[in-house]
């Protein structure tokens, strides 16, 4: 890339030519981005980075929406594409004092909400300082730059002319949903859906001549957490769409393996879980059944609700075993911290919380029962950093059903990424990785992240390579696994 000239401070001196103050400094995604900053090293993470920098996308596992592939209709415009379902936007912009009703949040009351995307887009303009030094400034600068072409930095001044260059870019057939999907090199895209979803995009998919991979994931928080919102009527639903009397503890397992069948004859290989801790119990026929009968009668106390919820992980562990999906378990994140925001814009609006998690004890009925079955693959994620050396990297370490997942959600960030390397790798090794997942809803940023995640590995393994604990070639081996083998293989992809 050719050596960028970076435009002067705004309004430093007076007397500078007009035009030349209104414009907005330029954008400029630096060459060596993330790499350390020891001449030796940068050059070694320079190298590896050459061999994975335009290696296919694994993504397997994210929030992308199946009907965009399904309908491959035009993204609407910059706003709804780029800032509405982007968690991380919001809720920075809200911890800031701005109203999410002003970024087009739908009110679960149907009130009044900002409907102009351009509106929305200069308020996030205005608000862009907010995003220094975070991730969400390195991804959406990305996908400014790369995605769009865009060369001036986001400021009040540029927004319109960038909003402008976005919706002339998103109005043009090389912009479509599937025509993004392949320019990305996505080998394949895993979305996430709960089994009362009938799964219509991607029956849609499979059906086109279209030859991208998308494939769903199964998701059964509504339907095997006692509190999650309308949990009985959930439970009725799954009965409906199976045919199986799902108000009995027997014909409930069954619904969910059928559910579970299924989404595999969609292409699904793996399950999600996003329990608020990692409790996992063993419990008899008739304890399941009480409890089972409590929670759909809505009379479950919040401890049997979690003893439930264990059990339920077990039950999933062992349909896993039966029909080979691969189970992620997500834990840690008190969801809907805002209850304020939770009854006026419900779930996934930015108010989830990371929670201390204990992996050692609450995997431990599980682990007696599952831990040494090879047909069985459990990816653990945590939102709890302090539990990367203490308890996943030596859980991962030995039981042969567990791998780590990437670092998750708020440690989805350079020094994230770098720390879970720290404390993993010594005891983990890098093979009970997981790779890399983006695990995002925000579909331009997807080669960003993968960019990131991509670098920083390279950042790490060339201090390794620097300090003569592993051979370059065989770190440049290992760069190729972390951002492309090792999700296809244990995702079994
Ligand atoms: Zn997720």
């Amino acid at each position: 890339m050719a050596q960028s000239i970076p435009a002067p401070a705004q309004g430093s001196f007076g007397g500078r030519d007009r035009n030349f103050e209104k414009m907005s400094p330029e954008l400029v995604l630096h060459e060596d981005r993330l790499f350390p900053s020891d001449p030796g090293q940068r050059a070694i993470a320079r190298r590896l980075y050459n061999g994975v920098r335009n290696l296919p996308i694994i993504s397997p596992h994210g929030h992308t929406d199946p009907e965009w592939f399904a309908e491959n209709k035009a993204f609407s415009d910059p706003a709804t594409l780029l800032i509405t379902p982007d968690h991380y936007i919001y809720r920075m912009l809200y911890s800031r004092g701005v109203a999410l009703e002003s970024l087009g949040i739908p009110r679960t009351d149907g009130g009044e909400v900002e409907r102009d995307p351009r509106k929305i887009w200069r308020l996030f303009a205005q608000h862009w300082h907010l995003f220094r030094g975070t991730p969400t400034q390195l991804w959406l600068h990305h996908a400014l730059h790369e995605v769009f072409g865009v060369r001036e930095r986001l400021t009040s001044e540029s927004a319109d002319r960038i909003y402008d260059a976005v919706s002339h870019c998103l109005s043009s057939p090389e912009f479509l949903p599937r025509a993004l999907f392949e320019r990305f090199r996505i080998e394949v895209l895993a979305t996430t859906e709960s089994p009362l979803d009938p799964l219509a995009h991607h029956l849609k998919l499979r059906r086109s001549d279209w030859k991208g991979r998308i494939v769903p994931t199964y998701r059964p928080d509504p339907v095997v957490d006692p509190e999650y919102e309308d949990f009985s009527a959930n439970v009725r639903r799954l009965g409906a769409i199976t045919g199986e009397d799902s108000e009995t503890w027997t014909g409930y397992l069954k619904a969910l393996e059928d559910r579970r069948r299924f989404f595999k004859s969609l292409g699904a290989t793996a399950t999600d879980h996003g329990h608020v801790s990692a409790a996992t119990s063993d419990l008899s026929r008739s304890q399941c059944e009480s409890l089972f009968e409590k929670a759909v009668s809505g009379t479950i106390s919040p401890a049997e609700a979690e003893l439930f919820r264990g059990q339920m992980l077990m039950e999933m562990a062992r349909m896993s075993i039966e029909d080979g999906l691969v189970l992620q378990l997500h834990p840690g994140s008190f969801r809907n911290h805002n209850s304020a925001i939770f009854r006026g814009f419900g779930r996934d609006r930015g108010a989830d919380i990371p929670l201390p998690t204990d992996f050692v004890r609450n995997l431990k009925p599980l682990l007696d029962r599952y831990g040494n079955d090879s047909r069985l693959s459990i990816i653990l994620f945590t939102l709890d950093e302090s539990a990367y050396s203490r308890e996943l990297a030596p859980l991962a370490g030995h039981y042969p059903v567990l791998t780590l997942g990437p670092a998750w959600w708020f440690y989805d960030s350079p020094e994230g990424m770098r720390f879970y390397r720290e404390r993993t790798m010594e005891t983990a090794g890098f093979y009970n990785t997981a790779g890399f997942n983006d695990d995002t809803r925000a579909f331009p940023s997807i080669p960003a992240r993968h960019d990131v995640a991509r670098r920083m590995d390279c950042a790490f393994l060339a201090r390794l390579v620097a300090e003569h604990r592993l051979d370059e070639d065989e770190a440049r081996e290992v760069a190729v696994d972390l951002a492309y083998r090792l999700a296809k293989r244990i995702y079994r992809l």
